[in-house]
C-alpha cells in the first residue's frame, strides 16, 4: 500500500492532462493527442476488455525497486475474463469514456505486493494514457471479503476478542478495485483534485478544487475541523502505524465527524476522491451496502455506515457529472 501511495504521490504530482471544461487554450491539442496513441499504440475504439495484455516492463520494474519479489504474469481464466468484462460494465459512464481514451493495458500479476496500480504510460507529455495493474488474487473474492481483509489490515488484534469487517455485498473484488483505480485516471484527466506540479515547481500550494475546498489544507493535510489526532496515525497517513484494535472504537468516533467515505478516503485527498466515487457508486448506484462493524465475539458493539452521514451526503451532489455523459 505505501508502494502504492509512493507512486501515486509520483504519479499525481506530474502534469494534468485534460483541461477543466471551459477552460479554453489548456490542454493537449487534437495533434498531440493523435502522436501519443499512435506512439503508445492504443485505438481508443477498441473494447475496454480486450485490453488485458501483459504487464509493461515499465511497471514490472517499478516492483524491483521496492526491492520485493518478483510478482508473476497471470493467465486470466475465461471466469475471470466474464468477472473483469462485468467490472467495465459496472463503472460510471464517465469512467468508461475516460478509460476508453486513456487505457493502454490492464494486466493481472501473482505475487504484488500491493492490491492495484494505476501508472502513467507518458507521465511528461501532454495527453496522457495510464496502464492499470491488479494483483490477480482479488479476482476470487467478493467487494466484503477484500475491504475486510483491507481494513483489518490498520490494527493489531493481539488477544483481543475485537474484530472489524466491512459488510459491502457479494460484487467481485474486481469491480470495486476497478472502480477506485478508474477515478484516479478520471482524477488526473479532468484535475478534481488539485495537482502536485505547483508543489514541485515551488510555486506554493496548488489551489482546492470543488472536492477538497474545506476539506483538505494541502494533499496530504485535512482542513482543521477534520483533522484527528488518532486518524492522522493510521497507517494509511504519512508515518502512521498499526494500531492497537482497542482503539478502533475512538478511531471510527472520528471517521464519523468528517466527510470521508472510508479510513482509506482520509489518507490523502487523491484517495479521498477515489473512495468518496467507489462507494457513492457502490452505495447509491449499485445498491450495495458498506458497512463498518466492530464486534466484540460475535456482538456488534459498532456499525457505520458513512453514506448514512450528513456530512458524507454533503458532497453527494458533486457526483453527478460522473453519470451525465453517455457511455
Ligand atoms: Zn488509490
Amino acid at each position: 500500500m505505501r508502494t502504492l501511495l509512493t507512486f501515486l504521490a509520483t504519479l499525481l504530482a506530474s502534469t494534468s492532462c485534460w483541461p477543466a471544461p471551459g477552460k479554453a487554450g489548456e490542454g493537449p491539442t487534437p495533434a498531440e493527442r493523435a502522436d501519443a496513441l499512435r506512439r503508445h499504440g492504443l485505438d481508443p475504439a477498441t473494447p475496454l476488455a480486450s485490453r488485458v495484455g501483459a504487464t509493461p516492463a515499465s511497471v514490472l520494474k517499478m516492483f524491483d525497486e521496492a526491492g520485493a519479489p518478483a510478482p508473476r504474469a497471470h493467465e486470466l481464466t475465461e471466469a475471470e475474463r466474464r468477472k473483469l468484462r462485468a467490472a467495465f460494465e459496472a463503472l460510471p459512464p464517465l469512467h468508461r469514456r475516460i478509460l476508453g481514451e486513456r487505457l493502454r493495458t490492464v494486466s493481472f500479476l501473482d505475487g504484488m505486493p500491493n492490491t492495484a496500480l494505476t501508472s502513467a504510460v507518458n507521465a511528461d507529455e501532454p495527453y496522457r494514457l495510464f496502464d492499470i495493474t491488479i494483483r490477480a488474487g482479488i479476482l476470487g473474492e467478493t467487494a466484503s471479503e477484500w475491504l475486510t481483509w483491507k481494513e483489518r489490515t490498520c490494527f493489531d488484534v493481539g488477544d483481543s476478542p475485537l474484530s472489524v469487517s466491512v459488510e459491502a455485498g457479494g460484487l467481485d473484488a474486481v469491480a470495486y478495485v476497478l472502480l477506485h483505480e478508474a477515478t484516479h485516471v478520471v482524477d488526473d484527466c479532468l484535475r478534481l483534485t488539485p495537482e502536485g506540479a505547483a508543489e514541485r515547481r515551488g510555486a506554493g500550494e496548488p489551489r482546492p478544487t470543488a472536492f477538497t475546498e474545506g476539506v483538505w489544507a494541502d494533499r496530504l493535510t485535512p482542513s482543521p475541523p477534520y483533522r484527528d489526532p488518532l486518524l492522522d496515525r493510521t497507517r494509511y497517513r504519512p508515518g502512521g502505524r498499526v494500531l492497537p484494535i482497542g482503539q478502533a472504537e475512538a478511531l471510527y468516533a472520528a471517521l464519523r465527524r468528517t466527510p470521508f467515505a472510508s479510513l482509506y478516503g482520509s489518507a490523502n485527498c487523491h484517495d479521498d476522491l477515489a473512495e468518496y466515487v467507489a462507494l457513492y457508486h457502490l452505495t447509491e448506484v449499485l445498491g450495495q451496502p458498506y458497512r463498518i462493524v466492530l464486534r466484540e465475539r460475535d456482538r456488534p458493539i459498532l456499525a457505520y455506515e458513512p453514506f448514512k452521514s450528513d456530512l458524507v451526503r454533503g458532497r453527494a451532489g458533486q457526483m453527478k457529472r460522473f453519470y451525465e455523459v453517455g457511455p
